[in-house]
Order: C-alpha cells, then structure tokens, then sequence
C-alpha cells in the first residue's frame, strides 16, 4: 500500500519537464505546448506550497472523448448481448424496420408506434396481439418490434410457444417457477404462434 502511495505521489508531484511541455514564465507552473493550459497546480497544503500534477485541456479532452467512445462501446455490447440472448434464432436478426418490404404498411405502422411510444406502452402493460394465417408476415412484424426495441436498450425475448412449453415441461416445479420468475427479467416476452403450434407429444 505504501509502495503504491509513493508512486503515485512521484507522479503526481513530478517535476521533470516533457517534450511537449515548457514553464510558464509568469506562473511558474509547468504547461501543455499543444493547448498552452497548465498541466500542473499550485495548492497550499498542510501549510505547505505543493505543485502536483493536472490534466491540460486537451488531456482533459482526451479523456472525456475516451470515455464517451468507451460508453458508446459498452452500450453496442449491451445490446449485442440483449439481442443474441433475447432472439435466439439469428434470423430474427433482420426482422428490422429497415429491412421491411412495406407487404404490411397499416400493420407496420402500428408496430413503429409500439416501439416510439414504448414508454407509455410499457407503462400501461399494454400488449399487441398479432393474428392472421401463416405467411402473413406476423414473426416479421414481431421481430421488428423486438429489434427496434433491442435498439434502445429494452430487454426483450422473441420465442414461441412450443419453445415455451417444451422448456416447461423438461422441468422441475421448482425450476419451472425459477424460469417463469426469470422472464420477469425482460420488458417485453413476444410469443410467437401462440395457439398454432402444438407440442408434439400427446
Ligand atoms: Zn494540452
């Protein structure tokens, strides 16, 4: 801990004069060449005149731009992870608004609005229910909602019924309530054909 201490003091009381750094005639202090802003402070501490060491402005900077750059990276992982996770089946991946061929524009449109105004939806507990023959580009639609929600950092699951129940029914009662409690994780569960498909075994 000591050992740590005093490195860190070394650097930060370090007095030795950079390459792209000179004295400021009139302060004293040591400055950045680039920014011409001090990279050290005059503080009185303990009774005592201490010029520990500062960030200039273009070190400052730097670092918010790396921090930005590095909330933006953590923010894309998240929803790479949310996305991978919550549609397991990739081809649901390019279920996006973007990707729509505009077969269903009354229906697209309203599942635009589902995404845009998700934080009233969501308040509300308000579902949306898709129906129509198969084919009719429902998983299509569904997905799109999904991905537009992924976007903006909503937990989501897109499975279906079958997934759903087979899961189910390989469980324990204990297991069962554990998985139940586990889609509370999620903001949105999208059931795909729900009531079409059917579990295989009698
Ligand atoms: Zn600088």
């Amino acid at each position: 801990m000591t050992q740590i201490t005093e490195v860190m003091n070394e650097q930060l009381f370090d007095t030795t004069i950079r390459e792209d750094e000179y004295r400021d005639e009139t302060s004293g202090l040591i400055y950045c060449k680039n920014c011409r802003t001090p990279r050290q402070l005059k503080v009185e501490f303990g009774g005592e005149i201490r010029y520990p060491r500062t960030l200039c402005h273009c070190m400052q900077e730097r670092r918010e731009r790396e921090n930005l750059s590095r909330r933006a990276k953590e923010f894309r992982d998240r929803i790479a992870r949310n996305r991978s996770v919550g549609l397991a089946d990739p081809v649901l991946w390019e279920c996006t608004f973007a990707n729509d061929k505009g077969y269903n524009p009354k229906q697209m449109a309203m599942a635009k609005k589902f995404v845009e105004k998700w934080d009233t939806v969501s308040k509300g507990s308000t579902g949306l229910l898709l129906w129509g023959d198969v084919g009719t580009g429902k998983t299509f639609i569904a997905g799109c909602i999904a991905n537009g929600l992924i976007d903006k950092a909503v937990p989501v699951l897109m499975t279906n019924f079958t997934r759903l129940l087979n899961r189910l029914t390989d469980m324990y009662s204990g297991e069962r309530n554990a998985y139940i409690d586990s889609l509370n994780a999620y903001s949105l569960l999208i059931i795909d054909d729900l009531g079409i498909e059917r579990n295989s075994e009698p």
